[in-house]
């Protein structure tokens, strides 16, 4: 059957949402304002904005996997570069002139406004480009700001990290399989980490660069299962154009692999809250309920900055759309099994 009156490209009009609310283009009072543009806070400006929600996503543009050049396990996206996924969200959001995307934006503050309901926050910005804003007004803010990482203090890690160097097994182990590896970290759950790492190679050495990471019932644990544990203090990695090819100890002594991984530390950067007294776990990550919703209501939080921290791209972009539901569930006063 043909319809004989077809509606515009979604369902809920760009032009009435701009007649109920006025664009996000201009406004500096919105539904929403998300701060971080990774798969979590872009995810939730789609999903805010088909809510017909007036939505700001600032972005700095400092994604943690920046150091990378492929993305796995990100469904029909297996392999993609991470700038590509964020161009292909970035593009998808630009049908929807009730979603304002602002790069190269840091949210430096945020204030909370005394009174209930209402625009409860002011979000001070401090944007690269002309026409930024330097404060949006919003009812509820979307925390989507991602982790920083410190790794172990090796002189050459970085050049490596991201190319044959990775932190998360489940996204990279798979172009590493069956090669001798390394893992190499300071903190109590090396040998767990191990453990996993050596579902794909039966040669891995585990390095605690001095540190006391894997005790010796850990050690033994590990021995038994042919993966050896180096205590000795690292000088540097060695290799070239990114393809690792030795670890070199203090003492001189060079160990070969092709490639490995590191536990880095992850940090939330989270300064921007200020004076918000936000439950946070022992890590410093938002606490939230398992749609999202942090301690202080009207504040919401998704993707890695969120408890129990490091996650995924998919599970990222999942919470994103899980908070975005029920942000939009919270402002109309909906209450669902959410
Ligand atoms: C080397 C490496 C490789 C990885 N590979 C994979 C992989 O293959 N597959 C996979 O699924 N996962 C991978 N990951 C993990 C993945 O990158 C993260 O889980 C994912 O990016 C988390 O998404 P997010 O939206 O929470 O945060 P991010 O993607 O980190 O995005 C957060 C954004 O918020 C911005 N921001 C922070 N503070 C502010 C502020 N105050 N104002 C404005 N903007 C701000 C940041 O600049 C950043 O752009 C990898 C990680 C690393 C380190």
């Amino acid at each position: 059957m043909t319809d004989r009156n077809p509606l515009p490209r979604h369902d809920v009009s760009p032009a009435a949402a701009d007649r109920d609310r006025g664009t996000a283009a201009d406004s500096t009072e919105v539904d929403v304002v998300i701060v971080g543009g990774g798969p979590a806070g872009l995810s939730a400006a789609l999903n805010l904005g088909r809510a017909r929600a007036s939505v700001v996503l600032v972005d700095a543009g400092r994604p943690r996997n920046a150091a990378t050049l492929r993305s796995h396990g990100f469904l029909t996206r297996d392999g993609v570069s991470p700038l590509e996924l964020r161009k292909l969200a970035r593009a998808e959001l630009a049908a929807y002139p009730n979603v304002r995307v602002l790069d190269r934006t840091v949210a430096s503050a945020l204030i909370e406004q005394p009174g209930e309901g209402g625009l409860r926050f002011i979000a001070a910005l401090h944007g690269r480009r002309a026409g930024t804003p330097p404060a949006v007004a919003a009812r509820s803010v979307l925390i989507a700001t991602g982790l920083r990482e410190t790794l172990p203090d090796i002189p050459s890690l970085r050049a490596f990290y991201g190319m044959t160097m990775f932190s998360c097994a489940a996204c990279d182990a798979w172009e590493l399989q069956d090669r001798p590896l390394a893992l190499i970290g300071e903190t109590s759950d090396l040998a767990a980490r191990a453990r996993l790492i050596a579902r794909w190679t039966d040669r891995l050495t585990v390095f605690t660069n001095g540190s006391e990471a894997v005790d010796t019932v850990e050690e033994a644990e590990l021995a038994a299962s042919g993966i050896v544990v180096e205590r000795r203090v690292i000088d540097d990695l060695e290799g070239d154009k990114g393809a690792v090819s030795a670890v070199r100890l203090a003492d001189g002594t060079r160990i070969a692999i092709d490639g490995g991984f590191v536990r880095p530390q992850w940090h939330p950067v989270l300064d921007f809250l200020g004076g918000i007294d936000l439950e946070r776990d022992r890590f410093g990550n938002l606490v939230t309920d398992r749609s999202g919703r942090t301690s202080v209501p009207g504040l919401y939080a998704a993707g890695d900055a969120a408890s129990p921290g490091p996650q995924q791209l998919i599970v990222a972009a999942g919470q994103g759309a899980r908070s975005a539901a029920v942000l939009v569930h919270d402002l109309v006063g909906v209450r669902t099994a959410h």
